[in-house]
């Protein structure tokens, strides 16, 4: 049987700063609520066994204290290119915030220079926005991945909303056939299962994973939709109800992938997600052969790594 416990994990969603000295810490006077730096990043990995990352920029100003841009993560990515890739992120209103603007053009520009993918997606708009779906067009005429941060509500917060069963995501899956979308988030997971509550679908419900989840009826449907399998979120999910994990893994082992989405030194989600995979392998119940799918061979196919 292959050896696959200690081959190197290649994460597709991770945040990093590259001016640790100049930005401001997300609560007054906590360093440990500044985003990592690059140097800090690559430690972490270390001790999780993470050979390399995918950088992404958060250019829409609602989810932090300050943006991270595209070029700080190209700047970081080039510093250490044996550990970090880089996606762009381009706002939905970008240009000149109409439905109108030529966004492909600067999609193109940065794939050019060695962007990866699109996001993740964090302004906080509806899902089906026009100028959103402005975005989706030009991402799939760029053949660039988007990733999706999707949020339960409109009067606070970050990321693009879609209602109870997600539909407004189903319309964009079904819009845009050669889009590969990377779904993310408490929403997102959250409707892993059919016995959904109104009222958890914007958390990390626990428990048994009921069959006729909108996640699973969506990843059968659509074939461009793909799962991005880090945070808390994607850890909860993962972890919330191991029977049901051992069969979404073997059904759906081409479309999922491995991720983080470190943001402090002080998270401990990736650690707990790192020996959670590592038990299920150690007890047989993910094959080595979809084990190194999930935390490597996914990613280097459907990003191009
Ligand atoms: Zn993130």
């Amino acid at each position: 049987m292959e050896d696959v416990k200690n081959l190197k994990k290649i994460d597709i969603h991770v945040h990093a700063t590259a001016f640790p000295d100049y930005f401001p810490t997300s609560k007054p006077g906590d360093p440990n609520t500044r985003i990592v730096s690059a140097e800090q990043l690559i430690q972490m990995y270390d001790a999780l066994g993470i050979e390399q990352g995918v950088l992404l920029p958060l250019s829409s100003p609602e989810a932090q204290v300050s943006p991270v841009t595209s070029e700080a993560c190209k700047y970081m990515a080039d510093k250490y290119p044996d550990r970090l890739f880089w996606f762009c992120n381009v706002d939905p209103r970008a240009v000149a915030d109409m439905a109108e603007s030529n966004l492909a053009r600067v999609i193109e520009h940065y794939k050019a220079l060695g962007a990866k993918g699109v996001g993740e997606v964090i302004a906080h708009m509806y899902l089906d926005d026009p100028k959103v779906d402005n975005l989706f067009s030009a991402c799939e005429k760029c053949d660039m991945p988007v990733i999706l941060h999707l949020t339960h509500r409109m009067t606070r917060g970050y990321g693009l909303y879609d209602d109870f069963g997600l539909p407004r995501l189903e319309k964009a899956l079904q819009k845009h056939p050669d889009l590969k979308i990377l779904g993310h988030s408490q929403l997102f997971w959250a409707a892993l299962s059919g016995d959904l509550k109104e009222e958890e679908r914007g958390g990390n419900p626990k428990g048994p994973v009921t069959e006729g989840g909108r996640v699973v009826e969506l990843l059968r449907k659509y074939p461009n939709l793909y799962c991005d399998l880090s945070a808390g979120s994607g850890a909860n999910a993962m972890t919330r109800d191991p029977d049901f994990t051992e069969r979404f893994i073997e059904e759906f082992s081409d479309r999922l992938m491995y991720g983080t989405d470190i943001v402090y030194t002080t998270n401990e989600h990736p650690f707990l997600f790192r020996d959670f995979l590592e038990s299920m392998l150690d007890q047989g119940r993910i094959s080595p052969e979809n084990y190194r799918k999930l935390v490597r061979d996914n990613a280097i196919r459907i990003l191009k790594l």
